[in-house]
């Protein structure tokens, strides 16, 4: 048998046995590098993108489009799907006639398993990546995280006794919106004098602040937490923008709305609000109907540097409880690594983000929580999150009553 008829049985009997094949010829093909679509359902990706080989482990990105965001490209996240394994990657991306260069703003992150990510920094307009380990590699924006690991994280969440998951609606392409609810039912508080804290992120592709939810989570559901939880109800949304990811659409949503510019003080309404805003506030202003309306919302985002918290003033600040002042001095105390920033000034700007917004509309406290762009791993953002929700246990002291 000549070596090549060899080889062919050899493929042929790894197909038969389903077993994926090594990585051929030795470099990354284009055809390789997926970018996803509105049917691909790409984990991480970059709306219309154009991949090109340009020379062996070297290519060249052009850019799609964000809807609804003219002046941003979307961003550059891929897969390679095979045959990555033992190479190197040089990623030249062009961002278009019309697009700003917000994409990149942030570092990228690469992984061959979803969980570990490594860090990468823009060379002039490309990633250079090392040799890498696996054959199949992920690409995202910050420290990613996608809609489906959300769903699996919300599966493992919904088990404590301490979570409720309410699933609010589906967003534009199908993915559910979830609204995860902590507090501890056998509290002898009653839910009306319980604290209530609402925490989102509205910019899909800001996987920082979305790792910084979840650290804020996973520190109300921690043992440390126990008593928060007694007089507390917090409402955690990590994704706002679940079709977001898979597109690499920074802002915008499927029909092209920026998800900080959407909401509306005149109350929600079908007609003036694309899916999620819509859904979102309509369940927004729900619970601000309760017998547990929100005290303070957590409106977070990203750009660059350490955590920055900016704020809006509702009625219990100076009263029922310590000044913006104390505030800010019990964060220091619960911050050791210095993640977050002191916290600086009152917030402005357009009515329509999700502080500014839910403030005007109810008079309730409302903080712009953004940066992050300088924390590069997951635990550190998570980490962030967790300072941010302990500080804020302690600043909330009691109960309403
Ligand atoms: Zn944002």
């Amino acid at each position: 048998m000549s070596s090549c008829i060899r080889l062919w049985v050899a493929s042929l009997v790894l197909c038969c046995l389903g077993m994926a094949l090594p990585s051929t010829g030795g470099e990354i093909e284009s055809k390789h590098i997926l970018v996803g679509s509105d049917r691909a359902r790409e984990e991480w990706g970059s709306n219309n993108s154009v991949i090109t080989r340009v020379g062996r482990n070297h290519f060249r990105m052009n850019l799609g489009d964000q809807p609804g965001i003219p002046h941003q490209a979307a961003f550059a996240g891929f897969r390679i799907r095979r045959g990555a394994k033992g190479n190197p990657l040089r990623m030249d991306v062009v961002r278009g006639k019309g697009h700003n260069a917000s994409y990149k703003e942030y570092f990228y992150s690469w992984s061959v398993d979803k969980t570990n990510w490594h860090p990468v920094d823009w060379r002039g307009n490309s990633l250079i990546f090392p040799e890498f380990p696996g054959d199949q590699v992920w690409v995202g924006c910050q420290v990613p995280i996608s809609y489906s690991q959300l769903a699996v994280m919300t599966e493992v969440w919904k088990k404590s006794p301490y979570v409720t998951v309410r699933a609010i609606g589906v967003s534009h392409e199908g993915r559910s919106l979830y609204r995860i609810v902590v507090t501890d039912d056998t509290s002898t508080h009653r839910r009306k004098d319980r604290w209530v804290h609402y925490f989102a992120n509205q910019h899909g592709c800001e996987h920082n602040a979305q790792w910084r939810v979840v650290g804020m989570l996973e520190w109300a559901l921690s043992d440390e937490a126990a008593g928060f939880r007694k007089r507390s109800i917090c409402h955690f949304v990590v994704m706002m923008s679940p079709d977001s990811p898979s597109h690499g659409w920074m802002r915008a949503n499927a029909e092209g709305t920026d998800m900080n510019r959407s909401y509306l003080l005149t109350g929600s309404d079908r007609k003036r609000q694309t899916t999620e805003p819509y859904l979102w506030q309509k369940d927004f202003e729900k619970i601000m109907a309760s017998e547990s309306p929100v005290t303070d919302i957590w409106s977070c985002h990203t750009w660059g540097g350490m955590i920055d918290i900016l704020y809006n003033e509702g009625p219990e600040i100076g009263k029922k409880v310590g000044t913006i002042k104390e505030f800010d001095k019990i964060l220091d105390q619960a911050d050791p690594d210095n993640l977050v920033n002191p916290i600086g000034r009152k917030e402005g700007g357009a009515q329509t983000k999700w502080s500014l917004g839910p403030h005007k509309q109810f008079g309730i406290t409302a903080f712009l929580c953004e940066g992050s762009g300088g924390i590069r791993t997951k635990a550190k953002n998570k980490q962030s999150g967790a300072v941010i929700i302990k500080a804020l246990s302690k600043y909330y002291k009691g109960t309403k009553k």
